[in-house]
């Protein structure tokens, strides 16, 4: 039990470390060493604002790994120190693990710790850092701490203001930094979509006209004629042992991915351009590079839909003959080593990539709960998301940390840095082989039993859905089986990949294609100037019934011996939902009409994503065999947010009251008419969410499939009594930030 009279007298003795003869960041460390010591502490850290990114950058630490001083860069609100200067607020986390916005940063040495408490640092009024404190005991901090904490914060503003702007002008031996435009910035703050760290050399895709011709890297070429044959060889074996394994691992890709790759390597006129010009004396690296170009001119000029992939296709094949060139690559895969920067990239394009061992990539924009980003996530490759343009047109090539923890990208880290990651990466690669405990179903503390199964977007989940323990799945998301292929798969293709869904998992809701919005297919015509607003999920099956009607023919018989569901995505009332079901029932008299006879009707859902849906509930729970809650739409439509813009992105709240209500008024119509409900938008996984879900009613949810263990971890220490009383509670709330207070007052068990 720590002491915590006396304490803001000691903190005269801070004054003292100005005597001390150090540098700013050895001051820095004086002063993280001695708030730990008299706030009796394991841990204190100070974080300072870096203006020109608006980031709050690790500049001294007494307790945490100090290699990562002046590497960490939290956003405002990012984690519990962002939040503290997002809110300008004191903030007291009992147990750092349990809070939803607390962020891991592997190798940080923060594991061994469980109270958290951040103060914000204020100058005259501006925020210019956050003071935090860690502990391993649970629940250490008391309001007199906080009170300390904050007097020391006021006393050291001063010190700490002038540390900031000398740090900021200094660079990290010290000197005063050059004023250069030009400077490459060392950081850049995004946004991860898909976690995990890749080291690797920067690699620009570009599919502008600029820069799309294959131009030649500084590697050590062997300019024979028996070298280029060799390496044509090479890359036919790689190309084919690819496909082969593409085949196994990722069925939906099609029957040939790499097609125009092997078609090229096939092709005569292209490997025969090559030899010519190397027999007039070309050199072998530049004949590929002249020829990969002429093709590339071409394509340019055709009328393809599909340009963008095909001179990617070419560009990537003239990469991986040109390495092969040098006979050192023995591997399936070019791209080893390699971190992809691009502008653009389409599914397919990623999947590709992915194949071929791509560490990571660097993509620009927001990402978030785009199509991409769930790719991505799916394919477990690390991916950070820029908005700063300067990165896709610097050109770098050097070495990039791609952190999608932290959603940091790292330009040319230094290799203590390097082995820093490394090691962070071989203990990642431990963790994942010690199996946590495993809980095979959700139950509150009270006994309330609640289904949790799992959103699967390619096959490949499947493993780890079985692994997490799904009871099945609660929404399988077709399309992506169209994006990755950036096509219309046939309905044999489909019927396959459906089947084999069916016979691996049992219950599965199979929704159809939700394509438009942020998934919109290479093939479309052209951009709408408003896809959220426009030929979207049902609306765009309905506009194009025959695509509908192959994707429903290949569902039903699919599920031919099975409990089939069917669910549609985007439906604004009863007239579009009772369209799209007497078009399943026309499907299923032509299936009898050919003799197909055991194809029977499937239950139908209907998800509410949409303000009419939710008003039309009532009907909607009447009329179908199931609703499901699409909370990433629901709350994108209902509060008029784009739910991936980046600029509203802090507006973009589950917990508005509005949203409270409308999933309120989603259950009473289910219970009225005996409609099983389930939620499967990312709100499930946020445990203050889950509690008011659950104490308003909900028993059946669908959430990603890695995070099914977690939201059975909040269920099993949850209490449903508590949670009706929350849900209840929240209901009477009407703001954001009244919804906010009462969570944290539940979550430090103040009476509420
Ligand atoms: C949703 O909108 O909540 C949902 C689950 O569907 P998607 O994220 O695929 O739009
Ligand atoms: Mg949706």
């Amino acid at each position: 039990m720590k002491k915590t009279f006396d304490l803001i007298c000691s903190v005269r003795e801070l004054t003292s470390i100005f005597n001390t003869k150090t540098n700013i960041t050895g001051l820095l460390k004086i002063v993280v060493k001695l708030v730990a010591k008299h706030m009796q502490t394991e841990a204190c850290s100070v974080f300072l604002l870096d203006d020109s990114t608006e980031e709050l950058v690790l500049r001294a630490t007494a307790g945490l790994n100090p290699e990562f001083v002046g590497k960490i860069r939290l956003a405002p609100g990012e984690g519990v120190t962002g939040r503290s200067m997002k809110e300008r607020k004191p903030i007291n986390i009992p147990r750092g693990s349990d809070d939803p916005g607390f962020k891991h940063v592997p190798g940080m040495n923060e594991e061994q710790y469980n109270s958290i408490l951040a103060v914000p640092i204020l100058y005259q009024s501006e925020i210019l850092g956050v003071l935090v404190l860690e502990d391993p005991s649970i629940d250490y901090y008391n309001s007199h701490d906080i009170k300390t904490l904050q007097a020391i914060t006021s006393q050291l503003a001063t010190f700490l203001e002038n540390a900031r702007t000398l740090l900021h002008m200094t660079t990290k031996d010290g000197k005063i930094q050059k004023k250069n435009s030009n400077l490459q910035k060392k950081f850049y703050k995004g946004k991860s979509v898909s976690e995990g760290i890749a080291i690797g050399n920067a690699l620009y895709l570009s599919a502008s006209n600029d820069g799309i011709l294959l131009t030649t890297e500084n590697l050590h070429y062997i300019e024979t004629m028996a070298a280029f044959e060799e390496a044509l060889e090479a890359s036919v074996t790689q190309l084919e042992i690819l496909q082969a394994k593409m085949d196994e691992n990722l069925s939906e890709a099609g029957s040939l991915i790499f097609s125009s790759h092997l078609l090229m390597l096939s092709d005569d006129n292209f490997s025969g351009s090559v030899r010519d010009y190397i027999t007039d004396g070309e050199k072998p690296s530049k004949a590929i590079i002249r020829v990969v170009n002429e093709y590339i001119e071409l394509f340019i000029n055709s009328k393809n839909i599909n340009v963008q992939e095909k001179i990617l296709d070419l560009k990537d094949l003239g990469h991986r003959m040109l390495r092969n060139l040098t006979g050192e690559m023995k591997e399936d895969g070019d791209y080893s080593g390699q971190i992809i920067i691009a502008k653009e990239l389409m599914p397919s394009e990623l999947v590709k990539l992915a194949a071929q061992h791509t560490e990571g990539f660097i993509l620009y924009g927001t990402g978030s709960t785009s199509h991409i980003s769930i790719l991505a996530r799916s394919l477990e490759v690390p991916v950070v998301f820029l908005t700063d343009i300067n990165f896709f047109v610097s050109g770098y090539n050097g070495l990039l940390i791609v952190d999608a923890f932290q959603s940091n990208v790292i330009v040319d880290p230094d290799t203590k840095l390097v082995d820093t990651y490394l090691l962070n990466l071989k203990h990642l690669g431990k963790k994942e082989t010690e199996k946590p405990d495993i809980l095979d179903e959700s139950i509150t503390k009270d006994g309330r039993k609640i289904k949790v199964q799992a959103n699967i977007n390619i096959l490949s989940d499947i493993r780890s859905a079985k692994e997490f323990k799904a009871e099945g799945v609660g929404l399988y998301r077709s399309e992506f089986l169209f994006l990755i292929r950036n096509n219309f798969p046939s309905e044999e293709e489909q019927y396959l990949i459906y089947r084999r869904l069916l016979e691996q998992m049992e219950d599965v809701v199979f929704r159809t294609l939700d394509i438009g919005g942020d998934k919109i297919l290479g093939t479309a015509d052209k951009p709408e100037d408003n896809p959220f607003m426009g030929l979207r999920g049902l609306r765009y099956s309905l506009k194009n019934q025959d695509i509908f009607m192959v994707q429903l023919r290949a569902l039903l018989r699919a599920g031919i011996g099975y409990n089939l569901k069917i669910l549609f995505p985007l439906v604004t009332g009863i007239e579009d939902f009772r369209k799209a079901s007497g078009i399943v029932t026309e499907v299923i008299e032509k299936l009898h009409q050919e003799g197909i006879d055991s194809v029977k009707k499937p239950q139908i859902g209907v998800m509410i994503e949409l303000p009419s849906a939710v008003m039309m509930v009532d009907e909607l729970a009447e009329e179908a065999d199931f609703l499901s809650i699409g909370t990433n739409d629901l709350v994108q439509y209902l509060l008029g947010i784009d739910r991936n813009n980046e600029n509203i992105a802090d507006l973009y709240s589950p917990q508005h009251p509005s949203v409270l209500r409308a999933i309120k008024e989603i259950i009473n119509a289910a219970l009225k008419y005996n409609c099983p409900l389930s939620v499967c938008g990312n709100a499930a996984a946020d445990p203050d969410m889950l509690e008011y879900f659950i104490g308003a009613g909900i028993t059946s949810f669908s959430t990603n499939h890695r995070m099914i263990q977690f939201v059975r971890r909040q269920i099993s220490e949850m209490n449903y009594g508590h949670a009706k009383y929350f849900a209840k509670k929240s209901l009477t709330m009407r703001t954001v930030k009244d919804i906010q207070e009462l969570i944290v007052m539940k979550r430090t068990k103040i009476q509420f």
